[in-house]
């Protein structure tokens, strides 16, 4: 069956229902297909003690704000799949949940968006899927060879799976360091926690308010015409949110430097010592998933899709939106990404109207 629309929003996190808040507001025919059978985007897979880096206040999609959590001055996951379908609801957002679209392709003047329930003729498409499904693992000498457990991010939830068992955290960003930590308090677990650089730790004072600040400064520069001022990137790699805090100041969050390589039973350090392991934790980030826009041959060197602020430098009638400051200053935050939907609907409305 295909149906007509205006805009079709392909993935329905907290991107895509900004999207749909705006485009709600402008009066558009639309619909947001997502992937996932349950409201709460990716924070519904995210694991079982993550806490956000900024509190509630800070956390908002535009029109409605996040209710504080009780007793927690950085909610948990949880409290976001709740605000997130919450607002779904408030806007009566037409999201089709368990909708994952396989391509976006040009077709008689409109795109066309193929899934397997159905397809949509589109005058504009946002594209808003985020990254959680495209983990990225690096090519380490030896990850064939090692019989141990190997995950990501992604798949780590709590841990009681490494009960009494050697695991190795690999990654110097914030998912590295919540999860080493998490590891680290449970007390139950040998945790190796490796860096490809020492660790930076922002100040402990700063947090999601103050990187947002600082977002905002940049895009103020960029929209200015001014100098680019680096964004968070120079402040540091690690927000000390107070678990992570605690582990570092207990002594239980020293990094050692990458591994050169895994063996069988464990990994062989730069100096050729070894240490057994159990389990490999890649804490090693993700790449955005753009898979369902390859038929429109977009990509760019980066493997990203060359864009001015959302639109696609070479399809004007496609947006994307969420994914990193690439489509925006903060655009991949709660907080951030309701502007960067604002302008990327302003500019749809001024095509299509
Ligand atoms: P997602 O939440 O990943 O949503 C994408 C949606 O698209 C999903 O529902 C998926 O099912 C769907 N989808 C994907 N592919 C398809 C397809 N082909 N067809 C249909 N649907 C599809 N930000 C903050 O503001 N504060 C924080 O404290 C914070 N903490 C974070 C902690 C971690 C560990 C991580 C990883 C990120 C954190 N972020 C935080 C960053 C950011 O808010 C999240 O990454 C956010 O989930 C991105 O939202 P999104 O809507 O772009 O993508």
């Amino acid at each position: 069956m295909t149906h007509d629309m205006d805009v079709v929003v392909v993935g329905g996190g907290q991107a895509g229902l900004a999207a749909g808040y705006h485009l709600r507001r402008q009066g558009f025919d639309f619909a947001v297909l997502d992937g996932d059978p349950a409201p709460g985007g990716s924070w519904q897979h995210m694991w079982d003690s993550l806490h956000m880096f900024s509190p509630a206040g800070y956390s908002s999609l535009p029109g409605h704000l996040m209710p504080a959590q009780a007793g927690e001055t950085y909610p948990n996951a949880g409290h976001v799949v709740n605000y997130l379908a919450d607002y779904e609801k408030r806007y009566t957002l037409p999201v089709q949940h368990g909708t994952r679209v396989r391509s976006v392709r040009r077709d008689a003047g409109r795109l066309l968006v193929e899934a397997d329930s159905g397809t949509w003729r589109a005058r504009a498409v946002i594209s808003a899927t985020g990254s959680w499904s495209r983990p990225f693992l690096p090519a380490v000498p030896g990850r064939s060879v090692f019989t141990g457990r190997q995950l990501h991010t992604v798949n780590y939830r709590s841990p009681a799976e490494f009960v009494g068992q050697c695991v190795i955290v690999v990654g110097g960003g914030n998912s590295g360091a919540q999860i080493a930590a998490d590891l680290a308090h449970d007390g139950r677990v040998d945790v190796t926690w490796v860096t490809l650089r020492p660790p930076r730790f922002l100040a402990d004072d700063i947090d999601g308010r103050a990187l947002f600040d600082v977002a905002t400064a940049r895009r103020r520069a960029l929209d200015a015409g001014l100098t680019d001022t680096g964004g968070v990137a120079s402040l540091g790699d690690i927000v000390a949110v107070p678990p992570v805090r605690a582990a570092r100041d207990a002594g239980l969050l020293k990094a050692k430097p990458m591994f050169g390589r895994l063996t069988a039973d464990g990994v062989q350090w730069a100096d050729g010592n070894r240490t057994g392991a159990d389990a490999v934790v890649w804490c090693t980030g993700f790449r955005p998933a753009l898979s369902h826009l390859a038929p429109m041959d977009l990509r760019g060197p980066r493997g990203h899709i060359p864009t001015n602020g959302t639109r696609a430098l070479d399809e004007p009638r496609l947006h994307l939106l969420g994914y990193g400051d690439w489509t925006g200053p903060a655009s991949a935050t709660l907080i951030g990404v309701g502007r960067t939907a604002r302008d990327a609907v302003r500019e749809i409305t001024g095509l299509l109207t």
